[in-house]
């Protein structure tokens, strides 16, 4: 007979790291399983400025305070790749790379990922000034007062690229269309900030510098024209892929597959809890995800004990 954990986490960034602190400070029986280096997406970013307590914290530090804060209140991490998770009888089973895990409750941490735009350069200065996230990186001293390219034409380019303009002495909008997706409230304060600069129907071709982001190639698609732009930072918005893939049975998401949740982090299936980027919610910051790890966590003991309420997702209220 195998072992029932209390709680699998399924992914250890700082989301799930959270919630597995909790889970362990209530002394459940819980595991965390990560497939790559637990402090999932803030591995992608430099600095941290955002985090309170932290006015500038160097990511991988942050995600290594997080791991060893986890570990030091008894969280089991493993280090394996989760592929399945399905409902098993009044639980789940998970299967993994090392063999078949039961649980009472599943906590799902697996976020996302930002689209790649698959230009020369991009991976190689992703970090060194190409960015995924204006709210992490835009403040950073390496971008102050300095031009920088967005590239998309949807709401979060243009309100990001608005949000780099506080920072940026210019913002350089690339988009391969002349058509913006982006709502048309949006648009006009693009259109209405001065240090704002549509590069209409042009794509970016290539990223380059030294050590840092110095400049960015764009073709105009019409006139196959290249222009090499001077700018220290590239943020890339062009949509955002959650990773729910791994739960094999009927989850109810929204159209742009981000999972849907009640106020306790519980998803249609019941004992099943979704936290951070995966989720739909108004924004993806490292804070949020923290928090929901807390909800979550307190909420699955309470489902292990049966006096959480089910959630209206489930239902089908929402
Ligand atoms: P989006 O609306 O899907 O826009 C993605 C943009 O990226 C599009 O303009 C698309 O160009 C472009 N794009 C896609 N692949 C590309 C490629 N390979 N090369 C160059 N450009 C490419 O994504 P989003 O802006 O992340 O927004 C996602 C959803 O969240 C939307 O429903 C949006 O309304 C919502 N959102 C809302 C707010 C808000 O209300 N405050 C803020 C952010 C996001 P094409 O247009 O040519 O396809």
């Amino acid at each position: 007979m195998r072992d029932v954990f209390d709680i699998i986490v399924v992914g250890a960034g700082p989301g799930g790291l959270a919630a597995g602190l909790y889970a362990a400070r209530a002394k459940l029986k819980a595991v965390i399983l990560e497939k790559e280096l637990p402090g999932g997406q803030i591995n992608k970013t430099g600095f941290v400025e955002d985090y309170p307590g932290f006015s500038s914290i160097d990511a991988h530090k942050l995600s290594e305070k997080m791991l060893s804060h986890a570990k030091e209140f008894g969280a089991e991490i493993r280090s394996t790749n989760a592929t399945a998770v399905r409902k098993k009888g009044e639980g789940f089973e998970v299967e993994t790379s090392d063999g078949i895990l039961m649980s009472k409750t599943i906590i799902l941490a697996t976020g996302g990922s930002p689209n790649r735009l698959g230009c020369k350069g991009e991976n190689e200065y992703c970090t060194k000034g190409v960015s995924y996230c204006a709210i992490c990186d835009g403040p950073l001293p390496i971008f102050r007062n300095k031009p920088m390219v967005v590239v998309g034409g949807g709401d979060a380019a243009l309100e990001e690229g608005l949000y780099l303009t506080k920072h940026a002495s210019k913002v350089y909008l690339v988009h391969r269309r002349d058509q913006f997706r982006a709502s048309p409230i949006i648009q006009d304060r693009a259109r209405q900030n001065p240090k704002m600069e549509f590069v209409l129907n042009s794509v970016l071709e290539e990223v380059g510098g030294h050590d840092l982001v110095e400049w960015a190639k764009v073709k105009n698609l019409k006139s196959g024209l290249v222009t090499t732009i001077p700018v220290s930072g590239v943020f890339i918005y062009i949509g955002f892929t959650p990773n729910s893939a791994v739960v094999k049975d009927p989850l109810k998401k929204d159209e742009l597959g981000y999972i849907l949740t009640d106020q306790n982090m519980h998803t249609s299936i019941q004992g099943l809890f979704a936290i951070g980027d995966v989720r739909q919610q108004l924004t993806k910051q490292i804070t949020n995800a923290v928090g929901d790890g807390t909800t979550a966590a307190v909420a699955a003991e309470k489902y292990i004990h049966g006096s959480l309420k089910n959630s209206p997702i489930g239902a089908g209220l929402r």
